[in-house]
């Protein structure tokens, strides 16, 4: 089996990530990072979903993105209600770059060849670090930056869930069997884990469950 890092946060998309990655017959390393987001409560959910869905190790590596602050997820900044033009407050300076880093340089002691990661372009929260071309340009630093990619089989960045709507994730996540009251993706979730109901990312996701027809688990507060 190939070997494969997916970096799961803990929220409803990577983990379908990791889902279909197992699918595909990869021997999943699953990658958190504790950037110094507001509660660990995401951290706990991501070794939950790693578990269940048979990572076959679960690996937290500490980059503290606090230290540095510039958004409302790591900094003294309020978490906005959902809605507003631009890119948000919730942005977090440089974090898919830096998150990407880790795994890449995981993947290359690993001998893996592929990361996967939950990046959505269709119902996000407008994140430059989302984008296609944004995967697709670190896919090419990857290439030129490690001995994986001068010497061995190169790295490919999988992105797979681009293109596809919330709704389309949720229906994707059913079928490959992925518990997402297991998961939490509010901005805001307490201590437990519950989430808040207001947030862009709340809203996000309750609206993909409605629009999936399918009944909404998320613990709210
Ligand atoms: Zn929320």
């Amino acid at each position: 089996m190939k070997n494969a890092v997916v970096l799961v946060s803990g929220g409803m998309d990577s983990a379908v990530v990791l889902a279909m990655a197992r699918a595909q017959g990869f021997n999943v390393y699953a990658l958190s990072v504790q950037y110094g987001q507001r509660h660990t409560s995401e951290l706990d959910a991501a070794a939950r979903v790693a578990k269940e869905l048979g990572a076959a190790a679960h690996k937290v590596v500490n980059v503290d993105l606090r230290s540095i602050g510039g958004s409302a997820l790591t900094d003294d900044i309020d978490v906005p209600e959902a809605g507003g033009a631009g890119i948000p407050v919730t942005y977090v300076p440089a974090r898919n770059t830096i998150m990407l880093s880790v795994a890449l340089g995981w993947a290359e002691v690993l001998g893996a060849a592929d990361i996967f990661c939950g990046v959505n372009a269709v119902d996000y929260s407008g994140y430059p670090d989302c984008r296609p071309d944004f995967i697709e340009a670190f896919q090419a630093l990857a290439n030129l930056a490690t001995k994986a990619g001068v010497e061995g089989a190169g790295i490919k960045v999988h992105a797979p869930l681009q293109f596809l709507s919330k709704a389309d994730i949720v229906r994707e996540g059913v079928a490959l069997g992925v518990d997402f009251g297991s998961t939490v993706s509010c901005y805001n979730a307490d201590a437990a884990g519950k989430a808040c109901g207001h947030c862009d990312a709340c809203r996000l996701r309750a609206d993909g469950f409605v629009d999936a027809g399918v009944a909404d688990p998320t613990h709210y507060a």
